[in-house]
């Protein structure tokens, strides 16, 4: 459903009368295309405290041109993206270098830009002054998130191994993270190899996308057919034709099936002889009531969906063997399991164990199976179940947000795409919320 109030502000006269009467200002924000898959401008990167050792080739990488540092730099040079380095701020004083190093180039961040602060891994050995001052970056980054605005996003990303992290970074960097901000994402040190062809990272693997017909499921499935993946669009037996056409539009293959059937593991499997690399977790309904009100059913099919089918699902794939080393398993959770919902104590419920599956099960499917397992978090997004909700929630929905607007389900399924990447081995057990930072449990 069109958003007409970013349509509105879109135009000068709408932009002028939403000004004065103090209204948000929301900004359209660059996606990427594959005319347009870099954001334009330089790179700088600043350090805080000692650098991280090998960060510099790893950025040089990210496809951004490096900014000369400010001494040399034009003012008014347009900085596609800052990256600050703070994995060394160890105290309250190295924290003020954090600021001395953004204050002065904060303006020169462009429209829709980036800026990504690096941490070091929350694990200090007992020193609370480096706990203290890393914690605090956390603070920095979602208090920034929120003022900076333009499209622009800022999140803290913590690592101790820089090449692990490439993938990461170069999703941070680039336009794919359009409606990511305030998050902190952590990465450990066991990277895993770059594909062949960047530009077709998912060639020769196979992944399957539940709920694939519309919505964030056919976003997602596309995304991963443009990098290269045999896409299975599962969906239920009534989308049965909604399948084949998604499928066949690119060159995947339907499979009709209510992934809340007992033995829908054993059929995937059955499906998929040759085995699964990539398995999007992605169907969801919502049946909102108030608890007061609520039939069991209304509780049970939700819980059902959401994640009972998820849980039987993963386990039957991983037991059978079908789901190989090197796999992605991507779950879908919600801000409304991290912050609650009034009328949805039942999805609320399913996408927060969504968040505890994914947590509890990512160091052992790692260990075992070498498969990393994470999960999105959509915050609004505009899709046929967001349109469904009434007006005012809606209106609420979509501007209570840093960047003042529903995201798209491309949004989501660039952030899928980026934690089903094969280079992505070093992000496992992370929840990423894709909310634009709403205020909502934030
Ligand atoms: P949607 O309703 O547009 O699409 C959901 C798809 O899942 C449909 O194609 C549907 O047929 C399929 N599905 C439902 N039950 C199924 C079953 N038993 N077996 C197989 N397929 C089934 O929803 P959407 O907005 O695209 O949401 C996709 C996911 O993102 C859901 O898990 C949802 O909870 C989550 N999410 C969405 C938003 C949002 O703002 N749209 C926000 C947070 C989380």
């Amino acid at each position: 459903m069109a958003d007409r109030y970013l349509s509105l502000t879109a135009t000068a006269p709408g932009r002028f009368l939403t000004r004065r009467l103090g209204l948000p200002q929301p900004a359209a924000l660059r996606r990427w295309s594959p005319e347009q898959p870099c954001l334009p401008g330089d790179l700088l990167h600043l350090t805080a405290g000692s650098g991280l050792r090998g960060l510099a080739p790893v950025l040089a990488r990210t496809g951004l041109p490096l900014a000369a540092p400010t001494a040399g730099r034009p003012a008014d040079t347009a900085l596609a993206a800052v990256v600050l380095d703070a994995t060394g701020v160890r105290d309250v004083d190295t924290l003020a270098e954090v600021h001395a190093a953004l204050h002065p180039v904060v303006r020169s961040v462009a429209d829709s830009g980036r800026i990504v602060v690096l941490g070091s891994p929350l694990d200090t050995g007992g020193d609370h002054h480096q706990a203290a001052a890393q914690q605090a970056l956390e603070g920095f980054v979602r208090s920034l998130g929120k003022e900076i605005g333009r499209g622009r996003t800022v999140n803290l990303l913590r690592l101790s191994d820089a090449e692990a992290a490439r993938s990461t970074l170069c999703f941070l960097l680039s336009p794919r993270s359009a409606y990511v901000s305030g998050q902190v994402i952590a990465v450990t040190a066991q990277g895993s190899p770059a594909p062949a062809d960047p530009s077709l990272p998912q060639a020769g693997r196979t992944a399957l996308v539940t709920g694939g017909v519309r919505g964030i499921g056919e976003a997602v499935a596309r995304a991963l057919a443009r990098d290269g993946a045999h896409v299975v669009v599962l969906d239920v037996p009534q989308a049965r034709d909604d399948a084949l056409r998604v499928a066949g539009q690119l060159g995947g293959t339907a499979l009709a099936l209510d992934i809340t059937a007992a033995d829908a593991g054993e059929r995937i499997a059955a499906e998929l002889p040759g085995g699964l690399d990539v398995l999007i977790h992605n169907a969801g309904v919502t049946r909102d009531r108030r608890l007061v009100n609520m039939p069991s059913e209304r509780w049970s099919s939700v819980l059902d969906v959401n994640l009972a089918s998820v849980l039987r699902t993963t386990d039957a794939l991983l037991a059978k063997g079908t789901l190989r080393r090197g796999g992605r398993i991507v779950a879908t959770a919600s801000i409304a399991g991290l912050a609650g919902n009034a009328g949805q104590t039942n999805y609320g419920a399913s996408k927060a164990g969504v968040a505890g599956l994914v947590r509890s099960l990512a160091p052992r499917a790692l260990a075992e199976h070498g498969i990393t397992v994470n999960a999105v978090a959509p915050g609004f997004i505009e899709t046929r179940m967001t349109a469904a909700v009434p007006l005012f929630i809606r209106e609420a929905g979509r501007r209570m947000n840093s960047l003042a607007q529903g995201g798209l389900p491309v949004d989501v399924a660039e952030t899928a795409a980026w934690l089903a990447h094969p280079a992505s081995g070093a992000v496992n057990g992370q929840v990423v919320r894709v909310c634009g930072q709403s205020l909502l449990g934030a």
